[in-house]
């Protein structure tokens, strides 16, 4: 069984005003066993955690190198350190803003592993390349290179994100997400065994809130949704938490 799992993404979103959202988050029951967690501006990891209760905190990016002269950057072990339990890797703002390739989010997951952090990989095709029918290529080019080979289900979340659904309210049929999320599966399966292939979660990204997350929390091979905008008031997060 795998854990379902609510992960928000407040991305460059949030001064310390915004941890009063966290705490409402924080006071809502979740059905079940359900994991829920907050991605906030690593300014704000070390306040969150003393108002986190029973959410968990991740970063939303870190260096590849474990630590040195790298300018305005941030280790995972310093993200673990202010109580950090995950790092998103991979996003493609940072895979388009900062130009990420496969091979560096690769590097990047190893060095997090290294230092404790769980690591949500992101993948997705644009819609050029949805509309070139080239998805799955894509997604297994991504799968293939951002995943180290020693991933464990403990560890290896993957985040199934099209560029094309992120901030714009389009979403993919449920049709679409299943072919992709099975994807993804048989892709883990073949190269980690049925075992760690089986227990990797798989959350879906990209205009989730509270209207759809039902109808895409009962797609296949879909345990849970990583969640930007929706995720900043607990108004609008509450509801997806509660439709795991
Ligand atoms: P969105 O963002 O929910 O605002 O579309 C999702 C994400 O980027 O993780």
């Amino acid at each position: 069984m795998r854990t379902k799992l609510a992960a928000g993404n407040w991305k460059m979103n949030g001064t310390m005003a915004a941890l009063d959202a966290l705490e409402a988050i924080a006071e809502t029951s979740v059905n079940g066993p359900a994991e829920v967690l907050i991605c906030p501006p690593a300014t704000l990891i070390h306040a969150a955690r003393s108002r986190s209760g029973t959410v968990a905190i991740g970063g939303q990016d870190c260096h590849a190198a474990a630590s040195g002269a790298h300018t305005g950057d941030l280790s995972a072990a310093m993200l673990k350190d202010v109580g950090a339990d995950y790092v998103i890797l991979g996003h493609s703002e940072r895979r388009t803003d900062h130009e990420e390739t496969s091979a560096l989010v690769q590097a990047k997951c190893r060095t997090a592993w290294a230092a404790g952090l769980k690591a949500i990989v992101c993948i997705g095709e644009t819609l050029s390349e949805r509309d070139a029918d080239k998805t799955l290529d894509i997604i297994g080019d991504q799968l293939a290179s951002s995943i180290p080979d020693d991933a464990t289900g403990d560890k290896l979340v993957v985040a199934y994100e099209p560029v094309w659904a992120i901030g714009t309210g389009k979403v993919p049929t449920t049709g679409q997400i299943g072919e992709v999320h099975d994807f993804i599966r048989r892709g883990l399966e073949d190269r980690f065994g049925t075992g760690i292939g089986g227990s990797v979660r798989l959350l879906y990204g990209g205009s989730v809130k509270a209207t759809n997350a039902a109808e895409i929390f009962a797609v296949s091979n879909v345990d849970g949704a990583l969640v930007g905008g929706a995720s900043l008031k607990a108004a609008d997060f509450v509801p997806i938490i509660a439709a795991l």
